[in-house]
């Protein structure tokens, strides 16, 4: 899809209004696009939520982040969710009920309504304000690459060096490649240690002690993509799976009675590093500094509602 394509496409999910301003002059006829309204399937209750995209972008900050974070790391988290959001809508991706987007983070972005949000916070009033200025902040903004908008994908925390798409899926996404991070390093999954019991090891894979586990080959960034468990290959996928590992970045030390896992980071590590994100925004950095680090070249574009 080229630039024009994809604006003409965008312009079509907003709803074009006429609207005649009357002054003491003449009249002045002026075209506004109006903001989408979406529609969320919330999966704990199985129905479907109506609502402005903004504010679907609200909710989506809201459970996607911390609302401690910093102000511009809540802006750059609102600028992924929206553009991740369009991705979506562009390519009439449907959830149960009909709805174009859903609460389930397997398939989706994570969601939550204000209720919820303050149910969960109630003693800090002013959390869910901080969270909706950020988005209001960014108002429509999006980023494209080559005129479409970006895959957008976020994780919590890169473990120091961002992945890239070309080791994960094998597939060369320009703005998904491998950067430092140096902003993430007091975070608490930055670095992290998990035991899992030889025997339950033995037991899920279906293989007999003595246990040996071999990673056989890495990505760019350090992080396994596959592993040799007593001969048998899989994916280090599967195996972060399995045991509930934070990521895929690891370090093996086997003992008898267990093995221990030494893990850099949380979630898949591609793209925006969030407590990498509110780091550098506690170093000064703004939100447009924090988008560039992460994705390299794209522009910022402004949706005209
Ligand atoms: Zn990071």
């Amino acid at each position: 899809m080229n630039k024009i394509k994809f604006i003409s496409a965008i312009l079509i999910l907003l709803i074009v209004a006429a609207v005649i301003i009357k002054t003491s002059k003449e009249p002045v006829n002026e075209e506004i696009y109006l903001e989408p309204s979406v529609s969320v399937y919330l999966s704990q209750k199985d129905t479907k939520d109506n609502l402005k995209i903004e504010q679907y972008i609200t909710g989506t900050v809201a459970a996607e982040m911390p609302a401690s974070f910093a102000t511009e790391a809540l802006k750059a988290q609102a600028v992924c969710a929206r553009t991740y959001a369009f991705k979506k809508l562009l390519d009439h991706t449907k959830y149960p009920l009909g709805a174009d987007f859903s609460d389930d983070i397997s398939c989706c972005q994570a969601f939550i309504t204000q209720d919820e949000f303050e149910e969960r916070h109630p003693l800090s009033p002013a959390l869910y304000k901080k969270i909706e200025k950020a988005v209001n902040d960014t108002r429509g903004q999006i980023m494209l690459y080559n005129g479409q908008p970006l895959d957008a994908l976020y994780s919590s925390c890169c473990g120091g060096q961002t992945d890239s798409s070309l080791y994960a899926w094998g597939k060369d996404v320009p703005y998904l490649r491998t950067v430092k991070c140096p902003y993430c390093k007091s975070a608490k999954p930055y670095k992290s240690m998990q035991y899992i019991p030889s025997e339950q090891i033995c037991r899920q894979l279906n293989v007999a002690k003595p246990l040996s586990i071999k990673i056989i080959k890495r990505s760019i960034s350090g992080r396994t993509t596959a592993l040799e468990v007593n001969g048998k290959v899989m994916s280090a996928a599967a195996f972060r799976s399995a045991f509930n590992l934070p990521s895929t970045w690891w370090e093996f030390k086997i003992t008898p009675q267990k093995v221990i896992v030494y893990s850099r980071g949380y979630g898949h590590g591609l793209g925006l590093c969030q407590y990498g994100a509110n780091g550098m925004a506690q170093s000064g950095y703004n939100y447009q500094q924090i988008l560039k680090h992460y994705y390299g070249d794209f522009s910022l574009y402004k949706l005209p509602y």
